[in-house]
């Protein structure tokens, strides 16, 4: 049985009367693992934005768990926590610990018990390889380093659904595989990702399903292998042949 966590319905977003985002419509399962793809410029991060609420849509709807997020900011704050994302820039705070960067969200804006916290922190610390940086400061560490970070920190919030949007972009390219391979193990677990990437080995490896954008509008949704192998549309097969 399947369980859907994220459904999205006619959504629509514009920028100063530009409309960058026309009659979105998909659902996400609870465990799916979704590779949103696309050209640049196609919309990928405003829908992620729209997602978390960090931007307002024009029309549409968007239900989490079943129930319809109204647009209010009150909702959201409830929600937030519910949906991680993170970014192509990290922005840990400098002046904190990497320990201690983990612990803020949970302990400070959740209210969760410091010690279970903190077990839970160290032991992701200790299964992406960083353990003995749990109290290095930000600035002590590698790019790929600070992104491992970042994406641990987001999962000490234990959201029920995590947004990636192209976090390996601004990493020397020596880093981005242990950036993609702490998302593969994330992927092997009951996790519900949804990433932006230009990475098309690591999105044909990660991901169960594909959603393809152009120009604000989902061209293509389908199963990954279907995808790769055999794409519907013109638009995606020219995509994926530009990337060559
Ligand atoms: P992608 O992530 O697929 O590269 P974006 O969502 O960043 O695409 O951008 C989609 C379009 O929306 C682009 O044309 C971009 O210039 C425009 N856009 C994004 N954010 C804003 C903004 N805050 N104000 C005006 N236009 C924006
Ligand atoms: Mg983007």
């Amino acid at each position: 049985m399947t369980d859907t966590i994220l459904k999205v319905e006619n959504l629509y977003k514009s920028f100063d009367k530009k409309e960058i985002l026309k009659d979105i419509d998909f659902s996400i399962e609870k465990g799916q693992v979704v590779a949103l793809l696309g050209p640049s410029g196609s919309g990928k991060s405003t829908l992620l934005r729209c997602l978390n609420g960090l931007e307002n849509i024009d029309s549409g709807s968007i239900f989490f768990e079943g129930e319809n997020v109204d647009l209010k900011e009150k909702t959201w704050e409830k929600l937030r926590p519910e949906i991680g994302m993170v970014f192509q820039s990290y922005d840990l705070f400098p002046n904190k610990t990497v320990l201690e960067n983990l612990l803020i969200g949970p302990v400070k804006v959740q209210k969760r018990n410091k010690s279970d916290v903190e077990r839970n922190a160290l032991k992701w610390l200790e299964r992406v390889g960083l353990k003995d940086k749990s109290d290095s400061y930000p600035n002590q560490l590698s790019g790929g380093q600070k992104q491992r970070v970042a994406i641990v920190r987001s999962l000490c919030m234990e959201p029920k659904l995590m947004l990636f949007d192209e976090v390996t972009a601004s990493l020397d390219p020596e880093m981005v595989k242990e950036v993609l391979e702490l998302i593969l193990e994330l992927a092997k677990t009951d996790k519900t990702l949804l990433i932006v990437t230009h990475e098309m080995s690591f999105a044909h490896k990660v991901s169960d399903r594909v959603i393809f954008m152009a120009d604000g509008e989902i061209i293509e949704s389908s199963s990954t292998s279907k995808f790769f192998k055999n794409p519907k549309t013109q638009r995606a097969q020219d995509f994926l042949q530009s990337l060559d």
